[in-house]
């Protein structure tokens, strides 16, 4: 299965934050990383006002669930510090499934395409920048 993982961070560090959670994924044995997009300066987009991110999107190849792969990308963020005080606030990581695959995922806790990646240009410009023509294999 192909995946594409979002990826932020604005709190301190921010490009180490992003390479480690990308170690952390390369460290995976069940995790292929297939492409790493550019990683952009955006605007905070909602929540409190706070510091620009820096944004990316992996493509990986896995056949982990999609359920454990969010486990796992929370699990990542838990090591890497994320603190879930306030929501929509600055987080030292922020690891999203975006698409997997082509499946369409609604269930507490996980709903596959992301419901909000389409409105964010953080996400789909680094997201066709690796992957031009993703919009045309998402079945609508
Ligand atoms: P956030 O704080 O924005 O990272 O949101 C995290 C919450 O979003 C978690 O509780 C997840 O269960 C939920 N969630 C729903 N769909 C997804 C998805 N596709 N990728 C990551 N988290 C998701």
């Amino acid at each position: 299965m192909y995946v594409y993982i979002g990826i932020g961070s604005n709190l301190g560090d921010r490009l180490a934050n992003i390479n480690s959670a990308i170690e952390e994924l390369k460290n995976n044995p069940a995790i292929r990383i297939e492409k790493i997009s550019s990683i952009i300066e955006t605007a905070p987009v909602g929540g409190p006002s706070q510091g620009n991110y820096l944004n990316g999107v992996i493509k990986i190849k896995t056949e982990i669930s999609a359920k454990k792969l969010l486990c796992t990308l929370q699990n990542i963020e838990k090591k890497l510090g994320r603190m879930r005080a306030i929501k929509d606030g600055p987080r030292t990581i922020d690891l999203d499934i975006l698409l997997y695959g082509d499946k369409i995922i609604d269930e507490p806790g996980l709903q596959v395409p992301h419901p909000k990646m389409f409105e964010r240009e953080f996400v789909m410009n680094p997201l066709l920048e690796i992957e031009p023509d993703i919009l045309k294999q998402i079945k609508k």
